[in-house]
């Protein structure tokens, strides 16, 4: 455990980037990586700079909801090192493994080498100034959360879960491992995704598909802040698959994310 203190007082990677920010979740599927996404523009759009680490190397979704995919970054050369110039996408600056893999091609790779491809992201990408660095961690507890706590110092941590009890026990993992006294990391807070579904005809009603309020439960076990809840919208999901994040478009999707931001920016 001293080892991670020492990497971490001993290498301060990033020194121009106000907040790291990593969003995690205990399940695949809870949304993680739609609340990163409109995370991130939400925060550009308040003027902030903000660049976004796509993390999940075997399954990376963000050049996917960013609409670019197959977009490959550009090279140069500092002291013999090569950097990566990121993506920019809706004043959103963006590094992820499919900017670097062909499309379709599955990424199976050990811990250590999806380990590197993290350190590589950080390192060795030309952030520049930044107010905000979001790190999309892949679900679950892994390799690759113990490399970010390593390699540098993370403001804080958003879990990201449905209300489901399945989704709720994993995202308890998630949350107790932040906590460990050698991970450290002080969780901002839970967000419930999925929370309900109100049918355009019906706006009065709320359904909870996935039942009531599991994720303020959880935040209150573990005594950290509840950020809030994001409805289950059709126009999220067609948002992120069509790569325009739902943030952009006026309505009570950009209304839940635009408060998000706020709350995680305080
Ligand atoms: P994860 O990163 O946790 O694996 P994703 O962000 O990829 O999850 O989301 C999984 C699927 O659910 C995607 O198709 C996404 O568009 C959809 N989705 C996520 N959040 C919502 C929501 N609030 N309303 C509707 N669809 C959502």
């Amino acid at each position: 455990t001293s080892n991670v203190t020492t990497i971490r007082d001993n290498a301060p990677l990033l020194p121009k980037v106000k907040n790291i920010i990593a969003v995690a979740s205990g399940k695949g599927g809870v949304g993680k990586s739609t609340c990163s996404s409109n995370l991130a523009v939400a925060l550009a759009a308040t003027g902030a700079k903000v660049g976004l680490i796509d993390a999940d190397i075997s399954g990376p979704s963000v050049p996917t909801m960013f609409n670019v995919e197959g977009e490959q970054p550009a090279v140069k050369q500092e002291n013999g090192k090569n950097i990566i110039i990121p993506i920019e996408q809706y004043g959103v600056k963006l590094m992820s493994i499919g900017f670097l893999t062909p499309a379709d091609s599955a990424v199976v790779w050990r811990g250590p080498m999806a380990s590197s491809a993290l350190k590589q992201f950080i390192a060795d990408v030309e952030w520049g100034e930044l107010d905000y660095l979001l790190i999309d961690l892949p679900p679950g507890t892994s390799d690759i959360h113990l490399t970010m706590v390593q390699t540098v110092p993370v403001t804080g941590a958003v879990i990201i879960t449905t209300p489901q009890k399945v989704a709720l026990a994993d995202a308890t993992k998630g949350l107790s491992m932040f906590k460990q006294p050698q991970i450290n990391v002080p969780v901002l807070g839970v967000v419930e995704n999925m929370a309900y579904f109100t049918p355009e005809e019906l706006p009065e009603n709320k359904y909870y598909l996935f039942g009531k309020e599991g994720g303020q439960r959880l935040a209150k076990k573990f005594e950290v802040p509840f950020l809030g809840e994001i409805p289950i919208v059709q126009s999220i999901r067609e948002s992120g698959d069509s790569g325009f994040p739902a943030v952009l478009k006026e309505g009570v999707t950009q209304k839940a994310f635009t408060e998000l931001a706020e709350t995680v920016a305080r």
